[in-house]
């Protein structure tokens, strides 16, 4: 149940809504909500907006098939902006991009904390394809074995190179690691959200 005694909507009753995919981090797109659209929203578990241009509820996605499953809705501080973690069927961007903030103001930032999450979605995505055009599709379809034979080379690389402190070394084999124990989990039908959650688990038990 949505609790909106804190709430504060502004003058025109509306709330801004920052919408973040919860699987890979990323920020995809801002609206405002009005406090109907929350109850439609709480009714559908998909996020239902306050169209301002069009003036009426507006259910994300109803015509491009892009609907925002709501994993989780969050108020900030003083109850002025609303953080609704979602799972999107689709691109969140009417312009087909995966996320609204796909224009620069400033150079970009190399190695941003969401990318793992975006990796691992196109990892998902890949591993479907045709084994001739995709690396990934080859190992995952050859079942389990080669994964596994992978990780523990790279975690064998990965371990060398740490021990003879080569740092361009450990980014390069580290990376190995990473993508191929994606590749792993995947082939074991393991998601990533699961290691987090028992990381998760660890961290708020002592
Ligand atoms: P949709 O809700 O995805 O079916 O899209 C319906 C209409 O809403 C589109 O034609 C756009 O005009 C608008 N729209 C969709 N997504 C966005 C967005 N992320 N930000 C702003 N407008 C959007
Ligand atoms: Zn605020
Ligand atoms: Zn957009
Ligand atoms: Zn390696």
């Amino acid at each position: 149940m949505i609790d909106y005694t804190n709430i504060n909507f502004d003058e025109k009753g509306l709330i801004p809504v920052v919408v973040q995919d919860g699987e890979s981090g990323e920020v995809l797109m801002v609206a405002y909500a009005n406090r109907q659209s929350l109850e439609e929203t709480e009714k559908r578990k998909e996020m239902v907006f306050w169209s301002r241009s069009r003036q009426l509820l507006w259910h994300k996605g109803e015509t491009s098939g892009n609907t925002l499953r709501v994993m989780e809705l969050r108020l900030d501080c003083d109850g002025d902006a609303i953080l609704a973690v979602v799972e999107p069927a689709g691109p969140a961007c009417h312009t087909g991009e995966v996320s609204c903030f796909f224009r620069t103001l400033t150079e970009e930032m190399p190695g941003k904390a969401t990318f793992p999450g975006q990796l691992w979605k196109y990892l998902k995505e890949r591993q479907h394809h045709n084994p001739k055009e995709s690396y990934t599709a080859s190992l995952i379809q050859s079942g389990p074995k080669r994964a596994a034979q992978k990780i523990g080379e790279e975690g064998v690389e990965t371990a060398l190179a740490i021990a003879v402190g080569e740092r361009d070394e450990v980014i390069y084999e580290a990376a190995d690691l990473v993508y191929h124990l994606m590749v792993g989990l995947l082939s074991s039908g393991v998601s990533l959200q699961e290691i987090w959650a028992e990381l998760e688990k660890r961290h708020s038990s002592h």
